[in-house]
């Protein structure tokens, strides 16, 4: 028996006054979705807790069985791993940023106008590997990511992610000088370790040749990097271990492929996978159904319909939502169903009003061999509010799908 829990990112929405107070999955054509429901049992999320808005990280978190308030310790780990970097258990990581700065340091342009891959790529050798005269026990590893996107690992003793952010998340401000979050000397070194990287990244960026082309081309050099979200690797173990199976994510996104790497899932790059509106949801679905050889367990996330929402384009989302539903439609034809299981959910609600996420529940659906099914017709916020599986937190849906695929085992005689 295997599961495929496929993931809308923030899919689930509220009422929306243009679309006659229906939320984009009521007003979607999405007929291979509403199978789902109809083949199975339903019911509402919460992807940590009642009200409680999450971001993607606790979400995939709890969806994978780890309680993110014991589990969660930032998110610059799940980017650095998701980044196909090695984290270890002292390394602190970070999200980065090429930005422009000038002389004072202050933010002119926070992505270094979208710089491309090839100039970032370039920047990032020299970055990479560099020591600091007054830590010398310290290794920097740095590698771009895609866009102005990076990450950011330090390797040494007495480190911590108790420090606060360089990035000031808006323009015309300078770069914030990191503090320690905590009393510790290790929150105190670190913070002096990262503003000293941050003016050594300046020194050797300014005057870098791919930032003289930049300036020669009209282009703003990426002069500086700003610093987000320390993290480190959670102490958990594996989701392999606890159920003892093979388990796989297929998801563009770093951090969606750093969460699932730290609870020990392996991933694989599938030709065509973006996480942007252009992505081939298909391949992933052709991805997946060619995995389930080799994994008992997989995770398809697909990102579009998060940014849609962001983007406050409920036109979008829905064209999103009905791009997944090609991606339902490919596994439904091509998986065996008498051996199965096949899930649907979001990971969180994406308002396309407030272009944020918020703490309502989202549906989710699931159908395979001996499921109980319920009277639920359509997959939405609202429909699966009446279906069999009641109103459940993220945390329960791995146990749930390892318990239909008989991975569970039994608390007690
Ligand atoms: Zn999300
Ligand atoms: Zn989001």
């Amino acid at each position: 028996m295997k599961a495929i829990i496929v993931i809308g990112d923030g899919m689930a929405d509220r009422p929306i006054s243009e679309l006659g107070g229906k939320t984009p999955l009521q007003v979607a054509r999405k007929p291979s979705i509403d199978k789902l429901p109809r083949l199975g049992i339903s019911g509402i999320m919460d992807p940590i807790s009642p009200g409680i808005p999450a971001g993607s990280d606790t979400s995939h978190l709890a969806i994978l069985g780890y309680d993110p308030y014991k589990y969660y310790q930032g998110r610059g780990a799940f980017e650095a791993l998701g980044a196909g970097l090695e984290v270890g258990l002292g390394d602190i990581s970070f999200r980065g940023n090429f930005a422009t700065v000038d002389n004072d340091l202050v933010v002119t342009d926070r992505r270094a106008g979208r710089i491309g891959n090839s100039d970032a790529d370039e920047l990032a050798k020299s970055l990479d590997g560099i020591r600091l005269d007054d830590f010398p026990d310290v290794q920097v590893v740095f590698k771009h990511t895609v866009e102005h996107r990076c990450a950011i690992i330090l390797k040494g003793p007495r480190l911590s992610r108790m420090v606060s952010d360089s990035d000031p998340e808006g323009e015309r401000q300078k770069i914030h000088v990191v503090k320690n979050l905590d009393q510790s000397s290790e929150a105190l070194r670190t913070s002096s370790i990262i503003n000293e990287l941050t003016k050594r990244f300046h020194q050797i960026l300014e005057n870098h040749p791919v930032n003289t082309r930049r300036r020669v081309a009209g282009l703003p050099p990426a002069n500086a990097i700003l610093f987000r979200g320390a993290g480190t690797v959670p102490k958990a173990t594996p989701i392999t271990e606890t159920y003892n199976i093979k388990a796989l994510v297929i998801a563009a996104g770093a951090l969606y492929k750093g969460v699932c790497r730290a609870v020990g899932m392996d991933t694989i790059e599938v030709k065509g996978a973006t996480g942007t509106y252009e992505t081939d949801t298909v391949a992933k679905a052709r991805a997946a159904v060619e995995s389930l050889s080799k994994y008992d367990y997989i995770l398809v996330h697909v990102k579009g319909t998060d940014n849609a929402a962001h983007d406050g384009n409920f036109k979008q989302k829905i064209a999103m939502i009905e791009k997944i539903d090609a991606l339902i439609d490919y596994l439904l034809k091509n998986v065996d169903l008498s051996e199965t299981f096949i899930a649907i959910t979001a990971d969180h609600t994406t308002s396309c009003d407030w272009k944020e996420h918020m703490g309502d529940p989202v549906p989710i659906s699931i159908t395979g061999p001996e499921i109980r099914v319920d009277s639920v017709e359509r997959f939405s916020e609202v429909d699966c509010a009446q279906g069999g599986l009641g109103r459940i937190r993220g945390i329960n849906i791995t146990p749930i799908l390892m318990d239909l695929i008989g991975k569970s085992k039994k608390f007690g005689e």
